[in-house]
């Protein structure tokens, strides 16, 4: 008999559903806001990255249409073959003032950051300290390196420390330290100004990638500008799909970064650049930011109240120091049935994050805060959290 040779997909499938490690997509059909339809039902969204709720304000929906009625619905090429606008132009400038640094590239995503920039930065001869709970394409990018990868122990500038000790014996050509500026999967911050001197030590760079910082720390500008670091650190990876509520990946640093980023990063050469719409929205997002400080303001008091709400009720919420507010439950097969019961019984939208998101025993449903939830959504949340993990003996 032949084989089949493509058994392995439903084979493997099979295995993951009998692990609790299926990941369920759902269908939103309303815009990504606190109240959606989702499925089908009308829910309360509790999930998303748009902590501003910046996808559906009004003057970024506005830029979009009137770019696209400009300029059309795609952009048509590369960006160094002809994919530009002077629309791109603004942005990047807008963004590097913003991010107060020399120079700033929009690029496709913050994955295609990590994937196409780091492995430019270091290669073979290099070596790059990485804090151990990095995000996945700070991972891809630097197994694309080829670079020796040493892990230093999470936020822990003192293993940190003797980690670069190792690094300097081998006599490196270049040494990297690279790290999430906030853990997006425990909503806690790395301790940048520390780095960032144990970095001058050892004349290393630092390369922080800002995606879910930015919006949320240093009045919406994020973890540099949160710890008063500008220009102590070289580069700032970042995505304009989380807390600016739109879409795309950013480069911020000197001119000379940005000049080596547009050459060589090979997603930046080799991937279609954003729709004008996109980049139009893009700008507006970091006008509203700059004229609107209010945004930022909610998303933290939500925050403030919510966790504090969480933890009285014995939900255990690690480290958390932003707007991701995981509820750590452990088993991922509790995790999933938590988040199974609060969609179908109380119409609460919060995804259970399992392995490889985060370890198998660490699974947990990650809440996320957003401006436009109100005071009576959050306690409308919070009690059906206390009931359904009362309920399935969590809390
Ligand atoms: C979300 C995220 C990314 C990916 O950004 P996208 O713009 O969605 O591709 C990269 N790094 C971190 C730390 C993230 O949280």
């Amino acid at each position: 008999m032949k084989r089949d040779p493509v058994a392995f997909l439903k084979e493997e499938m099979k295995d993951l559903r009998n692990k609790n490690l299926e990941w369920i997509i759902r269908y939103l059909e309303e815009g990504s806001k606190p109240h959606s339809v989702v499925d089908g039902k009308k829910v309360l969204m509790l999930n998303t990255n748009n902590y501003l709720g910046l996808a559906s304000h009004p003057k970024v929906i506005q830029a979009a249409i009137d770019a696209t009625r400009k300029y059309g619905a795609g952009a048509g090429a590369v960006p160094v073959i002809a994919g530009s606008f002077d629309l791109t132009k603004i942005f990047q400038e807008k963004f590097a003032k913003f991010k107060e640094v020399e120079a700033s590239l929009l690029c496709q995503t913050g994955y295609a950051v990590n994937s196409g920039l780091i492995p430019m930065l270091v290669g073979k001869p290099d070596i790059v300290v990485s804090d151990e709970l990095n995000h996945g394409s700070i991972i891809d990018g630097v197994r694309l390196s080829g670079a020796k990868r040493i892990i230093y122990k999470h936020r822990d500038t003192s293993d940190l420390e003797n980690q670069l000790k190792e690094a300097e014996k081998e006599r490196a050509r270049r040494i990297c330290i690279i790290t999430d500026g906030v853990f997006s999967m425990d909503g806690d911050i790395a301790p940048l100004g520390d780095i960032a001197k144990v970095a001058e030590e050892f004349g290393a760079m630092i390369f922080v990638d800002d995606c879910h910082g930015e919006g949320v720390l240093g009045n919406g500008r994020g973890i540099v500008a949160h710890f008063n670091l500008q220009g102590k650190v070289h580069i700032e990876g970042g995505s304009m799909s989380k807390g600016f509520g739109v879409f795309g990946g950013t480069v911020a640093g000197s001119k000379d970064l940005i000049e080596f980023c547009a050459n060589k990063s090979r997603t930046y050469l080799l991937s279609t650049a954003h729709p004008p719409g996109v980049v139009a929205a893009c700008i507006a997002s970091i006008e509203v930011v700059e004229t609107e400080p209010e945004h930022v303001k909610r998303v933290w008091d939500h925050t403030n109240y919510f966790k504090k709400e969480v933890q009285n009720m014995g939900y255990n919420t690690g480290n958390s120091e932003t707007p991701i507010i995981p509820l750590i439950i452990g088993d991922p097969g509790k995790a999933q049935e938590l988040a199974r019961v609060l969609f179908e019984e109380e119409n609460i939208y919060g995804t259970p994050i399992v392995f490889p998101m985060v370890a198998k025993e660490l699974s947990r449903i990650r809440v996320q805060m957003n401006a436009l939830l109100t005071k009576d959504d959050l306690n409308t949340a919070l009690s059906a959290i206390e009931k359904i993990g009362k309920k399935l003996k969590i809390i």
